[in-house]
């Protein structure tokens, strides 16, 4: 057998057929965890954080974009870079899933970055869509973080990036696994030119992005109850063979542990998140 036929194997897909649902579709939800059924429009209202439980519920990049900036007006950077499968797959499956992402989605990769402004600071903002490919890093992913990076050194503005991804993008294997490098580097020279960089860690935060940019911020603050760390928990128990505690990996368990900054209700980011800027600004004089 030759290697790439190691990677021309089709893929095996589960069909999974949605639950039968009692709940008319469209006007309301029900939260994962409380199993309340909360109105849609009251969700909308709440920053789609449970009213009961306040359960978050997971954000696409657009919705948490008009979230955070002022009067929903938002000038995106490189919205014209795309992927290519650079590698190739023989069958094309890249190519495929990400033009079906691209439909699904709306958006040309997993992250959207841009300029704004947050209670009236003028802000570098890079938002993750854990729905394009579960929020992956690829060459694309990268060079916009560096980008938003450089952006931040030339016009001295703070850099924000939330993430919600399940790591590196393995369909672009080394070239994906390098953007963790230079991502790095560039928030290093980010930072000698006295950059502020906040990383906001959204449900799942883990692996790649993680063990690059994410967890380097000058401030680091966690969504309740989001996913962060390196591998899965499954992954780890099978290496150590041993049990893991209760609540591994959870934002207050990491919190706890000095991992992140600090646990910010989504209804409170927008205006921690100026408070710090304020104080970086202060600083600067
Ligand atoms: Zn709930």
């Amino acid at each position: 057998m030759h290697i790439s036929d190691w990677f021309s194997r089709k893929p095996k897909y589960a069909v999974l057929k949605p639950e039968k649902r009692e709940i008319p579709e469209g006007l309301w939800t029900r939260c994962p965890k409380c199993l309340e059924i909360i109105y849609n429009k009251e969700l909308e209202r709440n920053l789609k954080v449970c009213t009961k439980c306040g359960y978050h519920f997971k954000l696409n990049a657009w919705e948490r974009i008009f979230q955070l900036v002022d009067n929903k007006e938002f000038y995106e950077l490189d919205g014209y870079l795309e992927s290519v499968d650079a590698l190739p797959f023989d069958d094309g499956i890249y190519i495929d899933k990400l033009k079906e992402d691209r439909e699904k989605t709306g958006l040309t990769e997993a992250i959207v970055t841009g300029k704004g402004k947050l209670e009236g600071f003028d802000i570098l903002l890079g938002v993750f869509d854990f729905g394009f490919i579960g929020g992956s890093m690829a060459s694309v992913v990268g060079e916009k973080v560096t980008r938003l990076f450089e952006y931040g050194v030339k016009e001295q503005l703070p850099v924000i990036i939330v993430t919600a991804t399940g790591g590196a993008r393995m369909y672009e294997g080394m070239l994906s696994l390098m953007q963790m490098a230079k991502t790095n580097a560039a928030l290093g020279r980010y930072r000698k030119n006295r950059g502020l960089f906040i990383s906001i860690l959204a449900d799942p935060s883990t692996a790649g992005v993680m063990a690059s940019f994410a967890s380097q911020g000058d401030v680091i603050i966690a969504e309740p109850g989001a996913l962060i760390g390196f591998a899965g928990p499954r992954v780890i128990e099978q290496t150590i063979k041993e049990k893991l505690p209760e609540g591994f990996q959870s934002s207050e368990f990491v919190f706890q542990h000095g991992m992140v900054d600090m646990i910010v209700d989504r209804n409170r980011l927008k205006s921690v998140l100026g408070r710090i800027i304020k104080i970086w600004i202060m600083k600067q004089k």
